[in-house]
């Protein structure tokens, strides 16, 4: 029937407006500031760059490697990559922003750098109290305010945390097990290298007893 979605909606906004004068399920607003409504799992508003263990600094999973600053479409983020390397929380040599700023004045939310970023460092974030009375700076957010540990991931949106986790550790487990085997080839390479060296001083056995 023509106009049957707008009628089932202003049924519903006046079923809400009468009832919520006597039930509390039926109110669809709140005392915003002293009263908030949980955002979803699913809410996202500015990224946030993703720290493992106890020391933000030490532990970003940020390897510069520059991407999401190329792909941003509004071209928010500014990265300054380090000269040098430092351990990562797993204790991988890796290069880190020694600048990491976002601009959330002109940040949409897009989502693009969370999508590109390979090292599961950038996600987006639920906190939409950014609001600032200093338009330019205040909004330039750097890599210690952007910085936030992976408790706090955990806690915004633990599905998506958690499938980030399990395909971190499997990587590892792959690392450690492409290790072990390079160490076990390594130690049958020399282990072979000391028997042929061995050969070659004191001659075949067979050549010896004939001669
Ligand atoms: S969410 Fe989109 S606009 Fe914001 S920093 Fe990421 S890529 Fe840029
Ligand atoms: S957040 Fe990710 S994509 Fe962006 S520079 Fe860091 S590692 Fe690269």
């Amino acid at each position: 029937m023509l106009g049957e979605g707008i009628l089932k909606g202003l049924s519903t906004t006046a079923m809400n407006f009468f009832a919520s004068f006597f039930t509390r399920e039926r109110l669809t607003t709140v005392q915003y500031p002293e009263e908030r409504i949980a955002t979803m799992e699913s809410a996202r508003v500015f990224p946030f760059l993703v720290y493992d263990g106890g020391d933000w600094e030490a532990g970003l999973r940020c390897v510069s490697c520059q991407i999401c600053e190329k792909e941003c479409p509004p071209k928010c983020i500014y990265i300054e990559k380090s000269t040098d390397k430092k351990p990562d929380a797993v204790g991988k040599p890796q290069f880190y922003p020694t600048r990491f700023d976002i601009d959330v004045s002109v940040c949409m939310s897009c989502q693009i750098c969370v999508e590109v970023c390979p090292f599961e460092a950038i996600k987006m974030d639920v906190d939409y109290e950014v609001s600032s009375a200093e338009r330019f700076q205040g909004f330039l957010h750097d890599r210690k305010q952007l910085a936030k540990s992976n408790e706090y991931y955990h806690q915004i949106h633990p599905t998506e945390a958690a499938s980030v986790d399990a395909a971190l550790e499997a990587d590892r487990e792959k690392a450690r097990a492409a290790a072990a085997a390079k160490a076990a080839a390594d130690a049958a390479k020399a282990a072979a290298a000391v028997e042929a060296a061995k050969v070659a001083k004191t001659g075949p056995v067979d050549g010896g007893a004939n001669g």
